[in-house]
């Protein structure tokens, strides 16, 4: 038996009692977890294992699955299941890693940008149409897609009135050197939106929910993370359809 700490990412039923739950560890990485009589009234880790939880699962392993033998909530992150925008921002965060995430590899650093998210989320301290770009942006480096920030990656200049993002091969090239040859699949960059860019980056952990925008900086900048996120992994994720349309109403 092991004690591991982690956020259920994906829960699904299994039969009349059962429920098979996705967590994202500190300890293990990402792991498939069953919880026998999960769904019964009567069942002590039922809420533990709900969606969105952060828990503390006592399991064992018998034959390469996991078994959930008790579990005891650290955050339960409740607000975020009372909203749908959030409910649905953090379904599309759960979808990217599910999607990028190897089973059972040490994934720390995922699961602490994952739980700080569901943080902010859950009190409100930011709004999630910030969390959103900042998740994207982060994920898409710590998956090691950093882009190539520095500066021009023909000339080094670090910063011009507009700076043209690759969002193929996420190099940056400025206003002069564009000028020369044929350029595909770019975004203009405006020194703000840069910026913002090279914060969520870079920055440390501590720092990295500090960042401030104007609304329509804010839009720019999740325009373009998404944009990223989606010719880096080279998927579309319908968690995220379902948040737009949500913003939409
Ligand atoms: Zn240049």
């Amino acid at each position: 038996m092991q004690t591991v700490t982690g956020v259920i990412i994906r829960d699904v039923q299994v039969g009349d009692n059962d429920k098979i739950v996705s967590v994202l560890t500190r300890e293990i990485g990402l792991i498939d977890v069953t919880c026998k009589g999960a769904m019964k009234i009567t069942s002590k880790s039922s809420s533990s294992t709900d969606l969105f939880m952060f828990s503390k699962l006592c399991i064992n392993q018998n034959k390469n699955r996991y078994y959930l033998n008790s579990a005891e909530p650290i955050n339960p992150f409740y607000n975020i299941r009372l909203d749908l925008e959030k409910f649905s921002l953090a379904s599309y965060f759960s979808e990217l890693i599910r999607y990028s995430v190897l089973p059972e590899q040490p994934c720390d650093i995922v699961t602490r940008l994952m739980l700080n998210c569901l943080y902010f989320l859950d009190n409100g301290k930011v709004e999630h149409r910030m969390i959103k770009p900042i998740f994207e942006m982060r994920f898409m480096c710590e998956l090691g897609h950093l882009p190539a920030l520095l500066g021009c990656h023909i000339c080094n200049t670090y910063e011009a009135d507009t700076m043209y993002f690759n969002l193929h091969d996420g190099k940056l090239t400025c206003d002069e050197c564009s000028k020369v040859g044929e350029i595909t699949n770019i975004v203009a960059l405006s020194p703000k939106i840069l910026d913002a860019i090279r914060y969520i980056s870079l920055i440390d952990y501590k720092d990295l929910f500090k960042i401030k925008l104007s609304i329509p900086d804010r839009q720019k900048l999740s325009e373009i993370t998404e944009e990223y996120t989606r010719l880096q992994l080279s998927k579309s994720f319908k968690t995220l359809d379902f948040y737009k349309s949500i913003l939409l109403q």
